[in-house]
């Protein structure tokens, strides 16, 4: 029996489906999911001994590739001078002082320990700044696990096909409002019906939790003017686009500055971080300075904000954007001809160095269009790839990710691979 396959036995019998974060059970594309020894650079290694190229990249976190040398030194000197103090420290302070210097619209930042405390922070304050209860979000959007934010939820709510979850209570969903990604006619609707109860717009400015779906021209721009105009805030959900689109993320790639930015895996090097910001004022309403309350034994610890700090480091100091876009961009040619080849229809998305693959012959510009995508040929591509060392994400309603560790010769690789695997997903149903 290999290894990986006692490890999800045991797993199965003490952790729920085997896995502490749903997607990672392989359940949307089968087969027993590898269990990860180790990585380093653009590979990562199972317990078995087999080596993958590697698109997940602890879901866009790494993106300088595992075990960067000058990572892992800087983690391993702040353990070395202790891991967490419950009292602040001095790189705290310099990432916040990073992140404001790099995000056009942040002034003050708070750290966190994941992305879902950062939207579900963001969305907190945004109530308490306005006095108001009701959040705006959009199908097939993603902003980590809180209770309100859960409706119509992209990533593992969309690949089981959750239309919400039990244990939201009925008063949760009914403050939370769910329009499709892309139609500001429903945005407009939404203010007209409630304007004035509306706190906040939460939006991932490219949709990266349904497949990427890149913002249609004027879409973000309509969303600034309408909270503008309705006095409610608008929050940027960076999660995943911040330092992946560029050092400013989505709001610097296309120019529009929200009230709130939140940010998360890049940030923390790979390890646990989350972050929110922006206005001062707004930030301002946050205790000890206002009355909303938010706190955490390990926000701003001392190892992730290190591991943070060489990252971003490294990224300023030699922006990769522009190679990681062209390596995107010749990857994706390649897929789509690989595709065409195998006479298998689909839709290729990207914005900068995010993209995703839809078996689909629509164009896919919101949540509906992906989800009639055929995720039966997506799983089949993806136990192709996998067989022949190349890692996907295990759903199809999930982003790519490359990183700076990734060559021409791994995207050729892998170019040479989805071409036989695309074979295989044509002969699915
Ligand atoms: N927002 C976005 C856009 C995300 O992609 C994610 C996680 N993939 C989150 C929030 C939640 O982050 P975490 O998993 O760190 O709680």
């Amino acid at each position: 029996m290999r290894s990986s396959d006692e490890l999800f036995d045991r797993a199965q019998r003490v952790i729920p489906g085997g896995v502490n974060s749903p997607v990672r059970a392989y359940r949307a594309v089968g087969g027993t999911p590898p269990f990860i020894a180790s990585g380093s650079g653009s590979t990562v290694t199972d317990v078995d001994g087999n080596d993958y190229l590697d698109y997940v990249q602890s879901w866009g976190a790494m993106i300088l590739g595992h075990a960067h040398p000058r990572v892992v030194e800087a983690v391993a000197a702040a353990a070395g001078r202790g891991s967490s103090f419950g009292a602040s420290t001095p790189g705290e302070v310099e990432l916040a002082e990073r992140l404001c210097a790099a995000v056009p619209s942040i002034e003050k930042v708070r750290l966190v320990s994941s992305g879902t405390e950062a939207t579900m922070s963001a969305v907190r304050l945004a109530r308490g700044f306005t006095g108001r209860a009701k959040v705006l979000k959009f199908a097939g959007c993603y902003h980590g696990h809180a209770d309100g934010l859960l409706a119509r939820a992209g990533s593992g709510v969309a690949t089981f096909g959750l239309p919400a979850s039990p244990g939201v209570t009925p008063a949760q969903a009914a403050d939370t409002i769910v329009a499709a990604f892309n139609d500001l006619d429903a945005v407009t609707a939404a203010f007209a019906a409630a304007g004035d109860e509306i706190a906040c717009v939460i939006v991932e400015p490219v949709a990266a939790n349904m497949g990427v779906v890149p913002p249609a021209v004027g879409f973000l721009e309509g969303l600034r003017k309408q909270t503008d105009a309705a006095g409610a805030l608008l929050i940027f959900d960076e999660v995943i686009t911040g330092f992946r689109l560029g050092l400013g993320g989505a709001q610097a790639r296309f120019g529009i500055e929200p009230d709130l930015t939140c940010l998360g895996k890049i940030i923390g090097g790979g390890l646990p971080v989350g972050a929110f910001g922006g206005r001062a004022d707004v930030m301002s309403a946050l205790a000890p300075d206002g009355p909303v309350y938010q706190a955490g034994t390990l926000s701003g610890n001392p190892l992730a904000v290190a591991a943070g700090l060489v990252t971003l480091d490294i990224l300023a100091q030699d922006p990769p954007y522009a190679r990681l876009e062209q390596l995107a961009a010749s990857l994706c040619e390649g897929l789509l001809a690989g595709a065409q080849a195998a006479g298998v229809p689909v839709t290729v998305n990207r914005e900068g160095s995010l993209f995703s693959v839809f078996f689909s012959d629509e164009p896919v510009a919101d949540y509906d269009a992906a989800s009639r995508q055929n995720t039966n040929r997506f799983a089949t591509l993806h136990r192709g790839m996998l067989r022949r060392g190349v890692m996907l994400p295990p759903s199809a309603f999930e982003g790519w990710f490359l990183g700076v560790a990734h060559t021409e010769e791994d995207v050729e690789r892998t170019i040479e691979v989805a071409g036989e695997a695309f074979g295989e997903s044509a002969r699915a149903s």
